[in-house]
């Protein structure tokens, strides 16, 4: 039985991780270099890779809303890595939720451990917003499956051993074809490149998966056609939830440092804090940062209870993406130059906030889902109102 106990001495872990080698590594990671692989074991160790993993399977089996916290205070130093780890420790849980015993035998250690990496890959160069657009494909052929296609903007591509690919089987008949494979990224007729950009930072390990008749054994086909789209459409749920949890930390941590700033920097001589002008941004930002936090609570406590959270989720991200790319640059403008050196956060969030506003959904997206879910409900109230 996990207690309040458990979760709060691993966020304390995570706490001291967060603060002490990604702080260190961030800097780094954003002018291009990737984190060393230790940080992937050391992150194991205390448990990031397997906190809402069921004990049966070696994990913790935390709570969403610890998981929630734990990526808050890895993102409220990087983005990125705090990403790249829950991607991976996503992939155990699917294996551990969807696939047959020996897959998740030869799958799940390596992931627990940090000696291995995962990644989900739905997104295509030709279909992205309109995931039912895909046109990867298995076909089938002598009881197993080959796989054709490519993946762009891959989280973990880069080094990831096993990925969870979606694609049409056999015939494409839109959203009613595709399926979700376990794909074993090392064998042949796997090719990967990386995508390196200012925005999509390294510790991401962002790239570009392509597959070429790769064959697949009948049992890595995980998420059966039919059941797939649906699947994920409610993982999204979650993922979206805990983005705008990072968001929100990241934008929290700005916050924070530019206070700190404006007490010790002076000018005219008095603090930066003591001129009105120099402090309306700030309080701006801690406004609407308050609102975008108050929705994302609603949505981990829908996620967590197993309620539908489609619409809390998409609200939640919208309003702490916006948050974020609204107002860190306001944040990196109080901090004048000193904003911009690499050791503080105000750039790399800034580059990370555009980059959440994009995955899981983007932004406008989510907006017309808002749209379709509450202009529903009015006209099912007018409906009542009427009877
Ligand atoms: C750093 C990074 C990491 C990522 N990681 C992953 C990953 O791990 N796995 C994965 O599968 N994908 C990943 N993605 C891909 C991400 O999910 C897609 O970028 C996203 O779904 C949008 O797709 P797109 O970029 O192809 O844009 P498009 O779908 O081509 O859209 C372009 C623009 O048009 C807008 N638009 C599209 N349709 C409509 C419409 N009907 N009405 C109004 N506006 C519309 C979009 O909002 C967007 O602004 C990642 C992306 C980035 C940048």
């Amino acid at each position: 039985m996990i207690g309040q106990a458990d979760e709060t001495a691993f966020l304390d872990q995570v706490a001291d991780f967060a603060a002490g080698p990604v702080r260190a590594g961030a800097p780094t990671w954003s002018m291009g270099e990737s984190p060393a692989p230790s940080l992937f074991s050391e992150a194991a160790q205390i448990g990031l890779l397997s906190m809402s993993i069921p004990p049966e399977h070696g994990g913790a089996g935390f709570r969403f809303a610890t998981l929630v916290r734990a990526c808050e205070l890895l993102a409220a130093e990087d983005f990125g890595f705090a990403m790249s780890l829950v991607n991976t420790h996503n992939v155990g849980l699917r294996l551990c939720r969807s696939a047959p015993p020996d897959l998740i035998a030869r799958h799940l250690p390596g992931l627990l451990s940090g000696e291995t990496a995962a990644c989900t890959a739905l997104t295509e160069p030709g279909a992205g917003s309109d995931f039912a657009a895909i046109t990867a494909r298995a076909e089938p052929e002598d009881g197993a499956w080959r796989l054709s296609g490519e993946k762009t903007w891959i989280i973990n591509a880069r080094r990831a051993a096993l990925a969870i690919v979606f694609a049409h089987c056999g015939e494409m008949a839109g959203a009613r074809s595709i399926g979700g494979f376990a794909v074993d990224l090392t064998q042949p007729g796997v090719t990967r490149r990386p995508i390196d950009c200012a925005f999509s930072q390294t510790s991401m390990g962002t790239g570009v998966l392509t597959f070429d008749r790769v064959v697949l054994p009948s049992e890595t086909l995980i998420l059966p056609p039919g059941g797939a789209f649906k699947s994920i459409m409610v993982e999204l749920n979650a993922a979206r939830t805990y983005v705008a949890a990072m968001c929100n930390a990241m934008t929290r941590a700005a916050l924070s440092e530019a206070t700190t700033y404006g007490n010790e920097r002076h000018s005219f001589g008095k603090p930066l804090v003591a001129h009105q002008a120099w402090r309306m941004p700030l309080i701006e930002a801690e406004t609407d940062l308050a609102g975008a936090e108050a929705l994302t609570a609603q949505a981990v406590m829908q996620v967590e209870a197993d309620e539908d959270a489609q619409l809390s989720a998409a609200r939640a991200k919208i309003a702490a993406t916006d948050c974020a790319r609204h107002h860190l640059p306001g944040l990196l403008h109080a901090m004048g130059a000193e904003g911009l050196r690499p050791e503080r956060c105000f750039t790399r969030h800034l580059a990370a906030a555009q980059v959440a506003s994009l995955t899981d959904g983007t932004t406008t997206m989510l907006r017309e889902r808002v749209a379709r879910l509450t202009l529903a409900r009015t006209d099912k109230t007018t409906e009542q109102t009427k009877e």
